[in-house]
């Protein structure tokens, strides 16, 4: 699989002298935003671990004072090995500029809260991520801010929607526990049409497999948790638009509420973007093979994944995604709960019980577990109970299936 990226945009890279370059996948990820004889020639980019940083003339602290976020002032704004994250992260994405965000969810309440004001409205698509989903409904209305939920499989379900105070189109292609899509070029024509900000969570995909902002959205959001990081042990958000939108959010949302990355993540997500193209290649051949073994056992109802000729929007998924990673769902024949808890602690061992997903580790979230929580508060689960989301990491997939061979007789 070779993925090739042209430079979008005028890019300082100092050292490299390469005014019009054919820019490739690797050459992002190995070394885009690294001048290396900056800090002593050195591979690998040091951490700068400094809250602040000292200017000696006016003139210097000046220059710096007028362009925060992109000079190194103080590391809520700015910081050296930060930078060297964004660089990257806009260019994956093939946007102007990015910002990194402390989680995925401080990204994804930046973008939203930036583009609306008291009395404004948001057509949002069904079943987004949960603390996005808990913060349209219960954080924003405290300040006036209304949404509305749409099934986003049809795009004039989202027209419908929408008022004359509508601000922001809210879409997350595919989603992560039903993986529902969203004709994303079909939504940026609308959004363009009423003049609204369209916002994609684009974590399921990564930027390798989908370029929202290629399909004319606004705004990207990531959880850098997942396969952005990739080893289960940062949390971090990442967020892209053009250089007037960053710099709008910069300004306000992202200093005013400090959801900064430290410099210390910001290294091990660099260290974890490295091998970014081997892990999900991996993780999605191994996906294949899981769910093609899957759909034929005698065992499962149906496997959910949008790289799967069974997904109802398979079509839509080849048009505008590249790939399809290790995320997907499956329905087993079980016929109650206790079957389908023997079943997922049967499995315990190869996929690990956690929420999450994205790093080296294969996982399963049962939607059984949340049948039995007292805090649902008698509001019952709108997903089956025998249902399982899991997540394919780097294991060998041979093993991944000789362990359902013998859990699923347990069912
Ligand atoms: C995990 C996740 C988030 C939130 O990211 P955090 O880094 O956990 O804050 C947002 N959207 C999707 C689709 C996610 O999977």
């Amino acid at each position: 699989m070779i993925i090739v990226y042209r430079i979008s945009q005028f890019l300082d890279i100092n050292s490299f002298h390469l005014s019009s370059y054919l820019m490739d996948l690797s050459y992002i990820l190995t070394h885009l935003g690294e001048n290396r004889e900056d800090y002593f020639n050195a591979v690998a980019p040091p951490i700068i671990q400094s809250s602040n940083f000292t200017y000696k003339t006016f003139a210097e602290f000046r220059r710096v004072l007028k362009d925060e976020a992109h000079n190194p002032l103080y590391t809520r704004g700015c910081n050296p090995t930060v930078a060297i994250l964004r660089k990257k992260m806009a260019e994956l994405e093939g946007a102007e500029d990015s910002l990194i965000f402390s989680s995925g969810s401080a990204a994804c309440a930046a973008a939203i809260i930036a583009n609306v004001n008291a009395g404004d409205h948001i057509v949002c698509v069904q079943k987004p991520y949960s603390w996005t989903y808990k913060l349209l409904t219960q954080f924003l209305p405290r300040f006036g801010v209304e949404y509305t939920f749409v099934d986003g499989v049809d795009v004039e379900n989202f027209r419908k929607a929408i008022q004359p105070n509508t601000k922001v189109l809210y879409l997350e292609s595919p989603n992560s526990i039903s993986f529902e899509l969203q004709d994303i070029e079909a939504c940026v024509k609308l959004a363009k049409e009423y003049n609204l900000v369209s916002i994609c969570d684009n974590s399921y995909s990564s930027p390798l497999y989908q370029n929202p902002i290629k399909m004319g959205v606004d705004i990207v959001v990531h959880s850098g948790t997942k396969y952005i990081n990739g080893h289960s042990d940062v949390v971090a958000g990442v967020l892209c638009g053009s250089n007037e939108m960053v710099a709008k959010i910069f300004a306000f949302e992202f200093m005013g509420l400090g959801a900064n990355i430290s410099p210390n993540d910001a290294w091990l997500i660099l260290r974890g973007l490295r091998t970014l193209a081997l892990r999900l290649q991996r993780s999605q051949e191994s996906t294949l093979k899981v769910v093609e073994y899957l759909e034929k056992h005698p065992k499962v109802e149906s496997v959910i994944y949008p790289w799967s000729k069974s997904h109802p929007q398979y079509e839509l998924a080849q048009k505008q995604m590249k790939g399809a990673g290790g995320l997907f769902s499956a329905v087993f024949k079980a016929k109650d709960l206790a079957t389908m808890e023997k079943f997922c602690e049967a499995m315990a061992d190869v996929f690990l019980m956690a929420v999450s997903w994205g790093g080296y580790e294969s996982l399963q979230v049962p939607t059984a577990l949340f049948y039995t929580l007292d805090t649902l508060g008698g509001n019952a689960p709108t997903l089956p109970f025998t249902m399982v989301r899991y997540y394919i990491g780097l294991e060998d997939p041979d093993m991944i299936i000789a362990a359902f061979d013998k859990a699923l007789l347990l069912i």
